[in-house]
């Protein structure tokens, strides 16, 4: 099912040359539905809204980004189904590559939803989040295809309730850090700052982790000409 769901996701891909996952990566047990936006600055900037459902990430491509005021309507693109482990991805993606340009995750969390694979094949998805930005209702509605229409539109608008913010208040894309590594698009792009934290893989073993985690403590006490040296091998060692 996963495998016929990405097939996709990997023929649009090559993986000697992008860092992206290929969806082999074991992925940590939930209770809950996982969600994660991605910041993609590709030759569009858009952010890419992912919903755990069947194993997959069901994904859109948010032109505008979402909005917390219920009178935004943000036209969403789907695209192809992700493989869970791309909601750990942060990084850059070569030029010349499908979505070539830097990757954020710009937020993540839980999704809940009444009965979500028939929510999701009627074409209107009437859920919560339950994230680091983005809280409370939302609807997704797939729209009528106009002919010769070949991208699949949906509408993402925010429900009114008490997350909801009209007006200036309701730019929640000025909270434009990583929620994984606390990195601007720029810290990303130039491969700076800290490691992402993993959410949704199960990538590094505690005992692992715990090691990795020492010799930047010890760094940031240390020169900052050593510091960098530092960064670029912890970086080269994640890779
Ligand atoms: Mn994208």
């Amino acid at each position: 099912m996963v495998k016929k769901l990405l097939a996709k996701y990997r023929a649009k891909r090559d993986f000697t040359k992008t860092a992206e996952p290929s969806g082999q990566t074991k992925v940590t047990d939930s209770q809950k539905l996982r969600f994660v936006i991605q910041k993609h600055a590709a030759s569009h900037l858009h952010y890419d809204l992912r919903l755990e459902l069947d194993g997959v990430f069901k994904s859109w491509a948010v032109t505008k980004g979402p909005s917390l005021d219920p009178h935004d309507k943000r036209l969403a693109v789907e695209v192809e189904d992700h493989p869970l482990d791309y909601g750990d991805f942060e990084g850059t993606i070569p030029k010349g590559q499908y979505g070539g340009g830097t990757v954020m995750v710009w937020d993540r969390g839980f999704w809940d939803c009444e009965a979500p694979q028939q929510a999701y094949s009627k074409g209107k998805l009437d859920f919560t989040l339950e994230g680091e930005k983005l809280h409370g209702g939302w609807i997704l509605t797939r729209m009528r295809p106009r002919e010769g229409e070949k991208r699949t539109n949906w509408l993402l608008i925010k429900h009114r309730d008490a997350f909801a913010r009209e007006g200036k208040k309701s730019r929640i894309l000025d909270e434009d850090t990583s929620v994984a590594s606390g990195r601007s698009m720029d810290e990303i792009t130039a491969s700076k700052g800290r490691t992402p934290k993993p959410f949704v893989t199960a990538k590094t073993s505690r005992a692992k982790a715990t090691v990795e985690r020492e010799p930047r403590r010890a760094a940031a006490s240390k020169a900052s000409a050593k510091k960098r040296s530092t960064a670029v091998f912890r970086e080269k060692g994640l890779r």
